[in-house]
């Protein structure tokens, strides 16, 4: 049954039609699994809020196919798109819904753990770090859960490891990356701080030799605003990590990107975070904004979207192929 209280909590109206003839492929291609095993049919849980089954209590293989999963996507084949969030949905915001009839999941998104090695205030208030306990056992059970589902599953697909937590700080997402079944249809895509990379990189040499996509979340192009932004992170650390996965594309030839979460502090570091996303030969920057998660930030002093100089700093790196053409919605 739908879930309407949380549709409401997120001001989705769930009669709307907004006729839309691109066929979304999200709600049959991929899987995102977060912390208390809830999995939802999109890319991120606030778009699509409906969980279609709980992984503690199903199996991958009940929950996928399932009454609640299909109904979701009939909400996508009638063009109504009724319990999409229009107001966050990235796509359909820009109007550039995708398009794609896959008849199985390609993509397994992990939130199964928001462990982290250090404490960007933009992400949460304190240190979240699970080493035992209850968060600790429930995470490795979804983690093995979830490599039985894998160790059968004979279509080609990508894991994303690293929307909530450090996939190299966190005992759980080792822990998966060690027990993952060394299949060739199975890849993998990972989004680090890279604090913790160099250090731990060599104990997963399977995850590493089908590694898609290596990002780097880094919200400084200095000592001085990375040490800030990125609390408890070292400007040398993440340099010689930065160093250390140059070197590795070159042999795994995976994509690599930084991603910066573009705030108060930092709108000034912009065009050096391209300079530097050029010294490390990356393929790919992502801007983001940053966005409200509760953590006690004053969104009101956030006033950088409205100065002169961050829109032509923006106007001057949007033409660099490098830099991802979302860059233009920061202005
Ligand atoms: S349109 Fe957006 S919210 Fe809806 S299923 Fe696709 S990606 Fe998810
Ligand atoms: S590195 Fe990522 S997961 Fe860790 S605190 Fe910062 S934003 Fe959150």
């Amino acid at each position: 049954m739908i879930n309407q209280r949380l549709f409401d909590q997120y001001n989705i109206n769930t009669k709307k039609d907004l006729k839309i003839k691109n066929l979304c492929p999200r709600p049959k291609d991929t899987i995102l699994i977060d912390k208390m095993g809830s999995c939802y049919a999109c890319e991120c849980t606030s778009w699509l809020p409906q969980s279609i089954g709980n992984l503690q209590i199903k199996s991958l293989e009940e929950i996928i196919g399932s009454d609640m999963h299909q109904h979701l996507q009939s909400s996508i084949t009638d063009g109504t798109y009724r319990y999409c969030n229009e107001h966050q949905c990235s796509y359909i915001k820009s109007g550039a819904v995708l398009h794609g009839r896959p008849d199985h999941v390609q993509y397994l998104r992990l939130a199964i753990d928001d462990s982290c090695n250090i404490r960007c205030p933009s992400c949460r208030k304190g240190m979240i770090f699970h080493k035992e306990g209850s968060a600790y056992n429930l995470g490795i059970r979804l983690a093995d859960k979830i490599n039985d589902w894998l160790y059968n599953y004979e279509h080609p697909i990508q894991v994303h490891i690293g929307s909530d937590g450090d996939p190299f700080a966190s005992h759980v997402y080792r822990h998966f990356m060690e027990q993952t079944p060394q299949r060739d249809n199975i890849k993998y895509s990972i989004l680090t701080n890279g604090l913790m990379f160099r250090e731990f990189y060599k104990t997963v040499p399977h995850v590493i030799n089908n590694l898609q996509e290596l990002g780097v979340s880094i919200d400084g192009a200095s000592k001085e605003t990375y040490e800030k932004l990125r609390l408890g992170g070292r400007w040398k650390k993440i340099l010689e990590g930065l160093e250390c996965m140059t070197e590795l594309k070159k042999k795994y030839n995976f994509r690599f990107s930084l991603h910066m979460v573009v705030q108060q502090e930092n709108w000034h570091e912009v065009e050096s975070m391209l300079e530097l996303g050029r010294t490390y030969n990356v393929d790919r920057i992502y801007f983001n904004k940053i966005e409200d998660w509760n953590t006690g930030i004053d969104f009101e002093s956030q006033t950088f979207t409205e100065l002169e100089e961050f829109k032509k700093s923006i106007r001057r790196v949007s033409t660099d192929p490098i830099v991802c053409n979302n860059v233009a919605t920061l202005t």
